[in-house]
């Protein structure tokens, strides 16, 4: 049987700051999606990643199918009135369009989405991440696919030993999708010379080499600013890995999470910091918005999902939380200098970048004459405290 797996997010509204949806506005985004149970959908499960509403919704549609699409967006849509109902900080930040237009892309939520006939024991993880953009995923995702020192099936299971192939997407690229199709282990240097640089070069999905009609991984890949052309809030990705079996084990996603790898994101967007593996529903954290990710994992039959695994729950991880607390407040005690802060060229908060263009503007060379040009600068406004 062909199942589509469509996971699509939002940030519509937060209490007290970027900090978790309400009850009521969450509330209501589960019941919509509930109510397409046995019709439009097969099997959904919503939760929150600190203020990101996650909708996981099973069904048998394809990916970017509008009827799916666009029940997420009314589903989004109908819970933003409530935040603003309830004065929510930042109701309905992420949809940056007022009208529906048959796919969510381009509008502002966040999609990860695949199609695959399913395996008579599917296993697969949805991961969902606060406070930080896309290329969050490329270690964790380059180290449990393509690196046996995290991920031993390469070495230890026939039907990993092919390795991967790797699609590798130029989220920069503003023309339609710029991307790069790479095997491993063949291409293993230009998949790391391409995946160091998170904020430009992200993997859009992974797919088995032994069997080339299986994908494997699907990342969320839309930068906001990209979409809205100025800073309004992070990009907060979703991610889908099947997992067992012709793919890494669930367990060898593990040790590539509990690394805490600095990625961008962070309070104003504007910083690095160590990525935090933290349970579902989990509220952004008042510590400068680390960034955090949540991990669940299904069993799926005839697309019905079982109750989720909360992988990042069990006891091991407050370890690895109290580590990535601890690289977390060394980082931050540098405070503004970099890479605390992120180097200018990411910088997306207005008010800096207008600052450094009028600053330009004030040096002279020795002779004392003014320079002139300004720098070239990315687009942006002075921001109200997106996160
Ligand atoms: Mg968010």
């Amino acid at each position: 049987m062909r199942i589509t797996v469509s996971v699509i997010k939002a940030d519509i509204g937060s209490i007290g700051g970027h900090t978790l949806p309400s009850p009521e506005v969450l509330a209501i985004a589960r019941e919509r999606v509930e109510r397409a149970k046995g019709s439009l959908l097969i099997d959904a499960f919503v939760c929150h990643t600190g203020d990101d509403i996650c909708l996981s919704m099973t069904h048998t549609h394809g990916v970017d199918d509008s009827r799916v699409h666009e029940l997420a967006w009314q589903a989004f849509r109908e819970g933003t009135e409530k935040a603003k109902a309830q004065g929510l900080y930042g109701a309905g930040q992420d949809l940056l369009k007022d009208a529906f237009s048959g796919n969510v892309r381009g509008l502002g939520p966040a999609s990860a989405e695949m199609e695959f006939e399913e395996r008579p024991n599917e296993a697969l993880i949805i991961f969902a991440a606060d406070k930080t953009e896309p290329g969050a995923y490329n270690l964790p995702l380059y180290l449990a696919f393509a690196d046996p020192m995290y991920s031993p099936g390469l070495l230890l299971s026939e039907s990993l030993h092919d390795g991967f192939t790797f699609h590798i997407m130029d989220v920069n690229h503003t023309e339609g999708d710029r991307v790069i199709v790479l095997p491993a282990p063949e291409r293993l240097y230009d998949i790391a010379a391409l995946l160091r640089d998170t904020h430009q070069y992200v993997i859009e999905s992974i797919w088995s080499r032994r069997h080339p009609s299986e994908q494997a991984v699907a990342v969320a890949t839309s930068r906001l600013r990209n979409i809205a052309g100025r800073y309004v809030g992070k990009d907060d990705p979703v991610a889908i890995a099947r997992v067992q079996k012709i793919f890494p084990a669930t367990e060898e996603f593990g040790p590539p999470f509990a690394l805490g790898a600095f990625v961008a994101g962070d309070t104003r967007g504007s910083h690095n910091l160590p990525l935090m593996p933290v349970p579902i529903n989990t509220s952004a954290s008042t510590f400068f918005c680390v960034p955090m990710v949540s991990a669940l994992g299904f069993s799926m039959h005839n697309g019905i999902l079982s109750t989720p695994a909360d992988l990042f729950a069990d006891p091991f991880w407050h370890h690895v939380r109290d580590r990535v607390a601890a690289k977390a407040i060394e980082m931050r005690k540098q405070g503004f200098f970099e890479p605390a802060t992120l180097p200018y060229s990411e910088l997306e908060y207005g008010g800096i970048v207008v600052r450094l263009q009028r600053l330009d503007r004030e040096f002279t060379i020795r002779d004392g004459k003014a320079e002139g040009a300004p720098v070239g600068t990315p687009a942006g406004v002075e921001g109200d405290n997106p996160a």
